[in-house]
């Protein structure tokens, strides 16, 4: 057996404190997990339970990255996140069997197109080329072990733009690993960013973009000129 071509290289993430790679499987992203972030989009926090939506796993980008402003968008947008990453997997996954799961968590930030979204709502349009764009996926090092609550913030240029603490989401961790096993089978490499505080907004070409979570490495871009 010969491959066509040369397999392209394994998405991975650098685990913090060691020479080892997280490789990735699949990306999985929660909507709507922080009742601020969903009134401020026009949603009805209270009444909804999770929906996901995915990345590619050659989306990510890693922290230090100086990244091109995408195509095909005029309001590309920042969204601090907790990633939650899996070393084991299953289906039906009870929440209280969820933490058995976790592999360590990391910083990340959810960019968006923020136009191409309001567009696909509009018209009833998939989200994948809002949310599933190159290089859309930032994320830091991973680090081992579980994650007590703290702070979360997204920092545009040193300014402060979203702050959360983790124990606001609507869902917690285990609640949305449980919804979205029943959805999909999950297995070891999975990806879960777990949804956005309030005071998303803009970045510019130029911008240096930072989320920070209490007890995590930071995941830090930097938005350069669009390459076309
Ligand atoms: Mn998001």
């Amino acid at each position: 057996m010969t491959w066509v071509f040369d397999p392209p290289a394994l998405p991975y993430l650098p685990v913090q404190g060691s020479d080892a790679r997280f490789p990735l499987r699949r990306i999985f992203c929660v909507g709507r997990n922080y009742a601020e972030h969903a009134r401020e989009l026009g949603n009805d926090p209270d009444r909804e339970p999770p929906f996901f939506f995915t990345k590619p796993a050659d989306s990510v980008v890693l922290s230090g990255a100086t990244i091109p402003y995408p195509t095909a968008t005029a309001n590309l947008h920042h969204e601090a996140e907790l990633v939650v990453a899996l070393a084991g997997g299953g289906s039906d996954v009870a929440p209280e069997a969820a933490s058995a799961l976790i592999f360590g968590y990391a910083a990340g930030n959810d960019l968006t197109r923020r136009d191409l979204q309001a567009a696909a709502k509009e018209m009833r349009r998939p989200w994948d080329m809002a949310k599933g764009f190159d290089r859309s996926a930032v994320c830091g090092p991973l680090r081992r072990g579980p994650l007590a609550d703290g702070a979360i913030r997204g920092l545009v240029n040193g300014a402060l733009r979203q702050q959360a603490r983790l124990s606001d989401m609507i869902w917690p961790v285990a609640d949305v690993i449980a919804h979205l096993s029943r959805l999909v089978r999950l297995a070891p490499g999975d990806l879960i960013f777990t949804g956005t505080p309030a005071g998303v907004g803009p970045l510019q070409p130029g911008d240096v973009c930072r989320v920070e979570i209490d007890g995590l490495s930071p995941a830090e871009i930097t938005i350069a000129a669009a390459t076309r």
